[in-house]
């Protein structure tokens, strides 16, 4: 349960768990010496590489984060409680003019509510300084007498024993864990992060990441800004990454993905000698390469030993990928063209799939109708970017696949989807699941 947690969450909850079981605040010197101590530990850390050690890293974060909390919270409510009111205003009478913010509670013997403060002067007429908003109250029954006196200003403080339920409170919060598909089915996440592919799968136990986006700038890209946040909010550790070809449009996030799961394999039909090559250890996709995660069964179609030494250009060798359970399949296929979509029907690979990742991101040059029919998807997903300047997907292509009857789902329509395996015929839209204020009117 406790790892899907990450070292800072906890580290920071931790801290300021603490901090709201001080008894009363300590000097705000206690708080920056707290917050520059994190500071100095950071940098030690950070030149010492100790972050490359991965259990170091835990115990690390975990500190650095609770230290981090403890001083930030106690210095704002230091700073807070220390300028809220002048203690030179004590025992003197004041003139007060505000508004009263917010409709007074009643009860038998006390009324209470908020004022906002306009202006305050002292009995001699001079200005003073009050907090923007005074929480006021009579007692003692006097609000509909004559002389309405016993006006006090005060601030609720709970009490010590009260504050441990404070404790229990954030509990949920580190029992809560991203649901995962049940044994021998699987779950397949369409990224929305522009022109290029990434498509995430889930089993019960495993998780592969297929393709890593698109590179936007020399700066960043689809790794470091979608699937990185996406894959640590989910708290998912990949088994595998699949880059299906050296095209920057699905290798763009490599770098950051995989410095982010290092512990992941990566099969891939990029050429040893690229410099992609650099970011660690991959393996050759293969036909014939499979293997079962969770009673759900994952095979490379496509490119096969011989095209590799064909010298066949980049798209033309992209991982073709199958996955099926019992019930369901899908079928991830790359960038691959008319004569690998021909070839793969020639050698008999192609099966039926539930779910098809459209080739190409629907270009002309792939989704040819023999392949279609032999496919048979309910659901297509078109990953491409809005107004992107290729013009995927093409009309024509759109038109074969309206033909067939199938549902063609677009991220940048749709934004991210999710499909189940054990619901073929549904997909989910983010875009719909998770409306903005600002929406796309077509
Ligand atoms: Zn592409």
């Amino acid at each position: 349960m406790f790892s899907l947690i990450t070292p800072w969450a906890l580290g920071w909850i931790a801290g300021t768990a603490l901090q709201l079981q001080q008894p009363q605040l300590w000097e705000v010197a206690v708080y920056w010496f707290c917050l520059a101590a994190a500071l100095v530990l950071l940098c030690i850390a950070w030149r010492a590489r100790l972050f490359a050690v991965a259990g170091l890293q835990v115990v690390v974060g975990f500190a650095l984060a609770a230290v981090l909390a403890f001083g930030q919270v106690g210095a704002r409510a230091s700073h807070y409680a220390q300028g809220v009111l002048n203690p030179k205003l004590e025992g003197h009478t004041l003139h007060v003019v505000g508004v009263v913010a917010n409709l007074p509670q009643r009860t038998e013997d006390s009324v209470r509510f908020r004022l906002a403060v306009e202006s305050a002067r002292d009995a001699d007429g001079i200005q003073v300084q009050l907090p923007p908003q005074l929480l006021l109250g009579w007692y003692g029954n006097r609000w509909n007498g004559p002389s309405g006196q016993g006006m006090g200003v005060w601030a609720m403080r709970v009490p010590m024993w009260l504050r441990w339920f404070g404790v229990v409170l954030v509990l949920p919060v580190l029992s809560w864990q991203t649901p995962r598909p049940a044994h021998g089915t699987f779950e397949l996440v369409a990224a929305d992060m522009g022109q290029g592919h990434a498509v995430l799968v889930r089993t019960a136990t495993h998780s592969l990441l297929y393709d890593t986006g698109p590179r936007y700038s020399a700066e960043t890209d689809a790794g470091q800004r979608v699937l990185v946040p996406l894959l640590r909010a989910w708290g998912e550790r990949l088994d595998r990454i699949v880059i299906s070809h050296q095209d920057s449009d699905h290798s763009g996030g490599a770098p950051a993905v995989m410095a982010m799961q290092p512990q992941a394999d990566v099969l891939t039909s990029i050429a040893s000698v690229h410099p992609l090559q650099q970011l660690g250890r991959m393996q050759r996709c293969e036909r014939g390469q499979s293997w079962a995660w969770d009673g759900v069964r994952f095979e490379v179609l496509h490119p096969s030993a011989t095209d590799y030494e064909r010298k066949l250009k980049p798209n033309a060798l992209s991982c073709v990928l199958r996955d099926s359970a019992t019930h369901a399949s899908a079928l991830l296929s790359g960038d691959i063209e008319a004569a690998q979509e021909q070839e793969l029907l020639h050698n008999g690979h192609v099966q039926p799939a539930d779910w098809l990742l459209v080739p190409h991101h629907g270009s002309a040059t792939s989704s040819t109708q023999a392949f279609l029919e032999a496919v048979d998807p309910s659901i297509a997903i078109v990953q491409a970017g809005y107004r992107n300047r290729f013009g995927h997907p093409k009309p024509e292509v759109m038109q074969r696949y309206a033909d067939l009857g199938v549902l063609v789902v677009q991220t940048p329509l749709c934004g991210a989807s999710i499909w189940r395996s054990d619901a073929p015929k549904l997909v989910q839209c983010e875009r719909n699941q998770r409306q903005r204020y600002w929406q796309h009117v077509s």
